[in-house]
């Protein structure tokens, strides 16, 4: 549970906005994911032994940089940017 910003309420974190006031919940669950999906995916390379190619690391971290700095609604753009980067990557890669 959470406390409302607004209005105090105590409000489930798994709720997008207040039920008493509406006031949007401020990134409850949103870190967690930011955080948590890149570690779990280069534990996971790791665990598998692959070298990631550096461009494939490169577009993750310029994710991760811009989903530091987006907001919710702006993390697509973060995503375009990470296929963008890959296939940049894997254009260069190929030549
Ligand atoms: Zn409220």
């Amino acid at each position: 549970m959470v406390a409302c910003g607004e209005c105090g309420t105590e409000i489930s974190t798994k709720a997008r906005s207040c039920p008493k006031c509406g006031a949007v919940v401020p990134h409850a669950k949103i870190w967690p994911w930011v955080v948590g999906v890149p570690v779990v995916l280069a534990i996971a390379f790791f665990l598998y032994g692959f070298s990631i190619p550096e461009y494939k690391a490169k577009a993750m971290e310029v994710r991760r940089v811009c989903e530091r700095i987006a907001t919710p609604d702006q993390r697509y753009v973060c995503d375009q940017q990470y296929q963008q980067a890959i296939e940049d990557g894997l254009a260069k890669s190929r030549k």
